[in-house]
């Protein structure tokens, strides 16, 4: 794999608080990756590093191979966009995004045609000449993209770059992010605590806790074998049991109940009770309580009405799911 960047054994402390603990990570050079976990769990920080806006308490930063741990923002090459576009309001659309080039000296002739082509690349040519103010939440996003892709960066780095938008235009620029990234081929780093986000546009996932990384991969590869309850959590599974041999999740749509008590030679088979029975047309959602020890867990089952045997509510069942759907997780 090729490097774009990397971490080594890079923490970052504020006072008496470990924002991120010794985590060594490595940025693939033209591809897509998410820096994904709840609030706090560090993120930002390891972001803020990269750009060079904090210096690690310890350990190294390398970019393109070479240490750039004390090297200032500016000299790092890199394009960021935050989440509060910060597009100057004075400046037309075309002289924001001329900013960065004219920083570095580029020459009037050389910056026209970037500031046309990077306009161009987020479908914003015909705006130019307006000013910040008369365009849409979603046309400044373009535009501060467009003005981080001018410079024509080793790294761009996306902050939060989409919760500013409304539902529909966050689904519709997770799909024109690709399409830049792909376009050009640039590296790109970004931090979200979405994980559909995270899952729909990663080339590769790195999932975040307590300045911690918890796992990292192809976003197809964390999804089907998460490594511990936190990541399968927060990846939004269900179903935690405690077996004989430690504690395994399996999916809603595993999940399969069988009236009446019956025994499995392999695999999951619980004694529960049907508590709720969710009907959705093309598919079912039933909840069944299980005894646990002196407690009890619910679980769920989200399978094709047409598969899904008739249950009641207070019914005794089975939860039986192939062993081959069981993942075992660490605590
Ligand atoms: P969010 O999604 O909320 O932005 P995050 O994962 O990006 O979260 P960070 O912004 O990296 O988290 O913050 C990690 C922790 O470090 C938080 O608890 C935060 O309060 C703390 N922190 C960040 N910057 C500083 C600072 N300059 N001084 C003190 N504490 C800080």
């Amino acid at each position: 794999m090729n490097a774009a960047a990397q971490f080594e054994s890079v923490t970052q402390v504020f006072g008496d608080f470990t924002a991120v603990d010794d985590i060594d990570l490595t940025i693939p050079a033209g591809k897509l990756t998410t820096l994904l976990g709840p609030s706090g769990c560090g993120k930002t920080t390891s972001l803020r590093m990269l750009a060079g806006y904090t210096r690690p308490t310890s350990g190294r930063i390398l970019i393109d191979g070479v240490d750039a741990t004390r090297m200032p923002p500016e000299k790092r090459g890199l394009g960021m966009v935050f989440q509060s576009y910060a597009l100057f309001p004075h400046m037309t659309v075309a002289e924001n995004v001329a900013y960065g080039l004219k920083l570095r000296g580029t020459g009037r002739k050389e910056r026209d045609a970037r500031v046309a082509e990077s306009l161009q690349l987020v479908g914003l040519g015909h705006l130019a000449a307006r000013k910040p103010r008369a365009l849409s939440g979603g046309q400044q996003q373009r535009v501060a993209l467009a003005r981080a892709i001018a410079i024509r960066p080793k790294l761009l780095l996306l902050d939060e770059p989409l919760s500013n938008l409304d539902a529909r235009l966050r689904v519709q620029m997770r799909a024109e992010i690709r399409r830049i990234q792909h376009e050009t081929g640039l590296t790109v780093v970004l931090v979200t605590h979405d994980q559909d986000e995270a899952l729909e546009m990663s080339d590769e996932m790195v999932l975040m806790r307590a300045g911690r990384i918890m796992q990292q991969g192809a976003p197809a590869d964390v999804f089907s074998a998460p490594a511990n309850r936190f990541v399968a959590d927060f990846l939004g599974y269900e179903n935690f049991v405690s077996t004989a041999d430690g504690l395994v999740t399996v999916r809603p749509e595993h999940v399969v109940l069988v009236p009446g008590e019956t025994s499995a030679a392999e695999g999951l088979a619980l004694p529960g009770t049907v508590r709720d029975i969710a009907y959705r047309g093309v598919d079912i959602l039933t909840t069944v309580e299980v005894p646990d020890g002196s407690e009890a867990i619910l679980l769920r089952s989200h399978v094709r009405a047409e598969e899904a045997p008739r249950l009641t509510p207070g019914q005794a069942v089975t939860v039986t799911a192939r062993p081959r759907h069981l993942i075992a997780l660490t605590d």
